[in-house]
């Protein structure tokens, strides 16, 4: 008898066991999940879109912010990082595609052919782009529209000159009196290929004027 009885007690020990390891990771997901903002995977009305833009780059015309993010990031912002899209995507498309958690990847901003600026991850959040967590804690990830498709991936005229404004103005607001373009990942100008040798992002052509945009910002951040 005594023996049957031990052998219910510890049934029963191991199911409390399992059931206050299940709770557990029950309010650890309740909690991981309530650090995501609500503004975070759909449209925003006009107040809460110019609370947004508020907080980030005035040059912001769309916002659609994406869950694949850490909130908040873990780091200050020391750097950009400049990323293609591999495709001439409207900005809508791209916000659709980083809302679905499963893609797990984003980017702060997108900037399309046109040269009109999205939001997706607010400045003050670490975006996933870079393959790299420590770059991307400390960087403002860009994704730049091509207006050709492979080859070596150009930009439209538009969509470098937004480039280089965007960049300023993320310096200006953070405190980061220049851009070093050091061909490697110690600079404060940073792509993605740096961080993954399994991507030429973002492609022969925004590579090969890196340099020039460092240049470029750091003389409008001179002028102001
Ligand atoms: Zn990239």
């Amino acid at each position: 008898m005594d023996t049957k009885r031990d052998a219910f007690r510890r049934v029963w020990l191991v199911l409390a066991g399992f059931c206050a390891a299940a709770g557990l990771v029950l309010v650890l997901c309740v909690t991981a999940r309530s650090q995501i903002p609500d503004t975070v995977g759909r449209l925003l009305t006009a107040e809460e879109t110019a609370q947004v833009v508020a907080r980030n780059s005035p040059m912001t015309a769309y916002v659609y912010l994406s869950p694949n993010a850490d909130f908040p990031r873990g780091d200050t912002i020391q750097k950009v990082t400049v990323h293609h899209m591999a495709g001439d995507l409207a900005l809508e498309a791209v916000g659709a595609s980083f809302a679905q958690r499963d893609r797990r990847a984003s980017a702060n901003y997108g900037i399309d052919s046109s040269g009109r600026v999205a939001l997706y991850v607010e400045e003050r959040d670490r975006a996933w782009s870079s393959g790299s967590v420590e770059n991307d804690s400390q960087a403002v990830t860009i994704e730049v529209a091509n207006d050709e498709v492979g080859g070596a991936w150009h930009v439209s005229d538009a969509a470098y000159e937004t480039l280089i404004e965007l960049c300023a103005d993320i310096c200006r607001r953070n405190g980061i009196e220049e851009l070093r373009y050091t061909g490697d990942e110690t600079g404060t100008l940073t792509i993605h290929s740096m961080f993954s040798s399994e991507t030429e992002c973002p492609g022969p052509y925004l590579t090969g004027r890196m340099a020039e945009l460092a240049a470029a910002v750091n003389s409008r951040l001179e002028e102001t």
